[in-house]
Order: structure tokens, then sequence, then C-alpha cells
């Protein structure tokens, strides 16, 4: 049994596929003379497969998804078809007798060598590129498993792995994949939002898993609690299947509520809003009864792009999002990239000791005026688009931590404003609002409020930046808690503070769909709440199960815990009392 931290709920009972181990060297042995030219034509052969392959599969997702989602497949099939790389691995089939896949894994291994040395952050993002293709190229090469085929394993699949690379996220629908278990990552990674908004069970940050799971190996995977099992004795296996088929119910039933208004058991209205990334986490919103998009969160266009969008390509994006989200009702975040994302024509070339308190989010966009200015007037053309349509489009800029960034940026959305006007555009009244996630705009949000249409918190990052805790480091997980008390006190001085003054308020971190901390958000008087799509059938469930004073009370004692531990241990007493199925939809 091994544990990690458990970042999406459920559990399932499948067969491991691990990604890295597809290349790994299948053997230190020289091919022999007369093995040599039928290698040489199984990796050629393996190469046009793989290039036919993305090349459908950049079709696919373009007609599926979006043009963006698709942009990654065409440049993994130009690395494919690129001379220089297929020379290197043909050179040392011929040459030095590698099988296939070994020469595969040296060039992976050389490339990372050569690009952990440079600076160049272009450079050393196009590593995790080379690193999708190889792993594609190999598992054509050794006849494992590849999305296309369908692998010759039994389903359920939970795909074990380093981490979640962009495209094989953006590919997990083709693999019908049922759990994911990484050894890198966190509650608010990558891995972790993609797996959540998909409804996976899922476990991250399971120290060096891939050294003791094969693919085939049957596996556990507790999303609730983050324990994995690998190759449990029947029994055990038995006993959690029984687990997953009641959570594969209860899920079932839950999504029944769609159409269910979201409501207190007292009759209060709540709003229950979905995170997306991309359209197809939009029709995901409205199929799981959000009734709007509370957070989109544009870096994901901007990574599967390989230059700047345009404007004109940018609206057509936010139309498509704006065309699929319940009630046509939008909340576009800009460009919030650096920290733990990197794109290579915007600051993908500067390297920092501290991403996460660096150069990010609006303070990179700031010095990158053209580029903001497009996504701004972008994103308020598509709020005209959503006037016509009967929606409505908020603009949100991420990470402020001062007042004067707050007027710049309204300075900014003027001249947007002007300027589509000078085009004939009519922008409607578009509201302004700002992430709360910093620790100083929260101690001054008083002076912030007067200026501002809307506040979003954003608990991942306020949570890490006030505990002093990166929200990736497995290290410090037990720290980076959104039920520390420090953290409720902050919740609470800012929720407060939005209902003094009127200014509508949302949460919009990953603790909004956790339900326990939904238990005390309620009590704090937040009536909004933005999550992980798959998370809303259950937190609507929950309300309808919750009176207002109820939910006053729990917050009022809970507030008067001292520890981390206690609030948590206190607040699963009280959800086992009010909803206790609502444990298997609970994040330890
Ligand atoms: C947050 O910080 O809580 C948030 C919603 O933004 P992101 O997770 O994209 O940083
Ligand atoms: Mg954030």
């Amino acid at each position: 049994m091994r544990k990690g931290i458990p970042v999406s709920p459920g559990v399932v009972v499948g067969t491991a596929y691990c990604i890295d181990q597809v290349f790994a060297p299948t053997s230190s042995d020289r091919l022999d003379d007369a093995e040599v030219a039928s290698e040489l034509a199984r990796y050629q052969a393996a190469r046009h497969r793989v290039a036919v392959e993305l090349h459908a599969l950049q079709q696919k997702v373009s007609r599926q998804v979006g043009p963006e989602e698709a942009a990654i497949f065409a440049m993994h099939e130009s690395i494919v078809r690129d001379v220089a790389f297929t020379d290197r691995v043909e050179q040392w089939i011929t040459e030095d007798r590698m099988p296939a896949s070994s020469a595969l894994g040296r060039l992976l291994e050389e490339y990372t060598r050569l690009f952990d040395r440079t600076t160049d952050e272009y450079l050393r993002e196009r590593v995790n590129d080379l690193r999708d293709v190889v792993v594609r190229l190999s598992a054509h090469v050794s006849d494992v498993l590849h999305p296309s085929d369908g692998p010759p394993l039994p389903r359920p699949l939970v795909l074990v792995a380093d981490e979640l690379l962009p495209s094989q996220a953006v590919a997990l629908g083709d693999l019908e994949v049922e759990g994911i278990v990484t050894q890198a990552g966190s509650q608010t990674s990558h891995a972790a939002i993609i797996a959540r908004s998909r409804g996976i069970p899922a476990v991250c940050g399971v120290p060096s898993v891939l050294a003791h799971v094969q693919t085939g190996d049957l596996l556990v995977v507790d999303g609730r609690d983050g324990t994995v099992i690998v190759n449990p004795d029947a029994e055990t296996a038995a006993a959690y299947r029984k687990i997953e088929r009641e959570y594969l119910h209860l899920r079932d039933e839950l999504a029944g509520n769609r159409e269910a208004p979201a409501v207190t058991a007292d009759g209060i209205a709540l709003q229950l809003l979905a995170n997306i990334n991309d359209v197809s986490d939009a029709k995901a919103a409205e199929a799981m009864g959000a009734s709007g998009v509370g957070l989109f969160r544009t870096e994901y266009l901007y990574l599967t792009h390989p230059s700047i969008p345009g404007e004109q390509e940018q609206l057509e994006v936010y139309q498509a999002i704006v065309d699929d989200s319940p009630n046509r009702s939008v909340t576009i975040r800009t460009l919030d990239i650096g920290g733990d994302k990197t794109v290579p024509y915007l600051g993908g070339r500067h390297r920092e000791a501290n991403p996460f308190m660096g150069w990010r989010s609006i303070r990179l966009s700031f010095e990158h005026p053209d580029f903001f200015s497009t996504q701004i007037r972008a994103i308020l053309a598509a709020a005209a688009y959503a006037e016509k349509k009967g929606g409505q489009v908020r603009i949100l800029f991420p990470m402020i931590c001062n007042l004067e960034e707050i007027h710049r940026l309204r300075a900014m959305v003027r001249r947007a404003r002007r300027d589509l006007h000078e085009r004939g555009i009519q922008v409607p009244p578009t509201p302004i609002g700002m992430m709360l996630e910093v620790p100083a705009a929260a101690v001054s949000i008083d002076t912030m409020l007067p200026f501002v249409d809307f506040v979003s918190i954003g608990s991942n990052d306020l949570v890490q930046y006030l505990m002093a805790a990166d929200r990736d480091n497995p290290k410090v997980s037990h720290l980076c808690q959104p039920l520390a008390p420090a953290v409720l006190r902050v919740l609470h001085q800012v929720i407060t503070a939005c209902l003094e003054s009127n200014t509508p308020v949302t949460l919009c971190g990953e603790m909004a769909g956790h339900p326990r901390a939904f238990l005390l958000l309620l009590g704090m008087g937040l009536r909004s709440f933005s999550m992980s799509p798959a998370l809303i059938p259950s937190i609507k469930s929950l309300a309808a199960q919750l009176e207002i004073p109820q939910a006053r009370a729990i917050c009022q004692h809970a507030m008067r815990l001292k520890t981390t531990g206690h609030v948590r241990r206190y607040l699963r007493g009280k959800l086992k009392e009010i909803a206790p199925d609502m444990s298997l939809m609970e994040i330890e």
C-alpha cells in the first residue's frame, strides 16, 4: 500500500497503465546483424503510424474541442516528421545496434540533460513535447497500449505517470482512463485539476510509485484518502469494488439533480458555477447543472498554441465558450501565466528562483501591453457577443496586489472599450473583477472594493501565499491547507468585507467543491461558489440538506478551533451527521 495526496474523489479498482515505463530501455542487449534491418523497419513503421495518428488526433480534437487544443498535436506531428530527430534514432539502431525503444530512451535522456542546463525556458518547455512524442512512439514500437488501438488491458484503466503531460491530459478521453496516479503534483496541480474536471478519482505525489507498479498490475485508487494499493488480495479488491459501485451509483444519482435549483434546505438560493479550461469543460458545466462559468482560465488557450493567438482567434474561442456555457454566462480571466505554467512567447525565456512570487500573471501581462490590450479587447468583444445572445461576460484580473494595479487595469479596459467603439462594436457594461489571492490584497481589501465590481477568491494561491507553502510541493502539503485556522480568519474577513459593501463575491479555488469546506463557507455568508464541473451535483445535494443557521453555527464553532487537525475532524463529524453519503465525495 502506498500513500499519496488525494486530489479527486472517488474510488476505482483497475489495471495500471504506466506511461513512463513504455520507453524504459527494453534491454541492454545489442541487436544482432540480422536484427538491425527488421528493427529499423519496425521503427520506421511506428514513426509513420504515429504521424498519421497525430494528424487524425489533431483533426478530431479540433472538431470536438477547438483548434487551440488541437494545435499541440500539430506541433507533435512536426517533431515526429523532423529529419534530425529520426536520423539520430536510426543511426543508433544501425551503428550502435540499439533496439528502437532504447534509442528513443537515449534520445530523450540526452535532450533532457541538455535542456536542463539551458536557461532558455522555451527550450526547456519543448522537452515536454519531445517526451510526449517519445512516449507515443515507444508505445507503437513496443506494441504496448496506445490510444488509437485500444489497449489489450482489462478496463478500467488507471494511468500511472510521473506527471501528467499537457497533451496526455487532453487525450485522456481517448484512453478511457478512469483513475490517475502520479509521482509529482498536488491538489492544485495540472493533473489534479484535469482529473477533477473529468470526475476521475486521482492521487498525486505518490513517492516512487513507478518503481513499484508495472503496466498490467491491479490497482486500487482511493481518491478520498490518497491510498494506492498494488495487486491487492482478493478480499481487499472485493471490498474496494463494493465502494467503487457505491461511488458510481451515488455519482449517477447526483447527476440526476442537474435541473434542480441550487437552494439550501431553508430556501436560500445559491450560485453554483463551474471552473473551466476549454469548450469541452463548458459542455460538462452545462451537463452537471452549473448556472454559469465562474472561472474560465484562458491560459490553456495559450499553452496549447504555438504563437500568440490574435484578437479574432481569441474572440472566436471566447464566443464558442459563451455559446456552450450554461446561461451564456462566463467570467473570463486574463492570462495567468508564470508560476507553474509558462508559454514560450510570453516571458518563457525568463527563469526565476521563486516563480510563484515573481513575474507572473498580470505582472507579466502589464509588461506585454500589446498582447494584454489584445486580450482585453477580445474579452470585451465577447461581452458584446454574449449580450446579443442574452448572456453576460465578466472580466477577471488575477493576482491583484495593490490599488495601483486596479486603477491601471480600469484605464486599460476604458481604452479597449474606446478602441472597439471606434470600430463600431458597442460593448455593454462589463463587470470588472479582481482575484483575491495575495495576502496583501486581503489585508487592504476595504481600499479596493470601491473600485471593483466583483471579487473572486482564489483560495489555491491565497493559501499557498498565506502559509508560505508551495501549492505544488508535496513536502509542504501538510501546511498548504485551506482549513488552517489562519486561512479561515482571512476568508471570513474578506467575505464579510465584500458582503458589507454589497460587492458580489465568489470563491473559485478548489476548496469550493469540498463538502467540508462548503459547510464553513456557507456559514461565513458566501452564496456563490465556482468549482470543477464534476463536483457541482454533490455540492448541490449537500446544500439541499443544510439550513443557513446550522451552517452558521458550524462556522462559528470551527472558527474557535486552534489547529487544522481539530477543524478537519470537527467538520468531518458534522458532515457525517448531515449527509453521511457525502464522505464518498470527500477528499481527506
Ligand atoms: C486560485 O488560485 O485559487 C485559482 C482559482 O486560480 P489558479 O488555480 O488558476 O491559480
Ligand atoms: Mg490563482
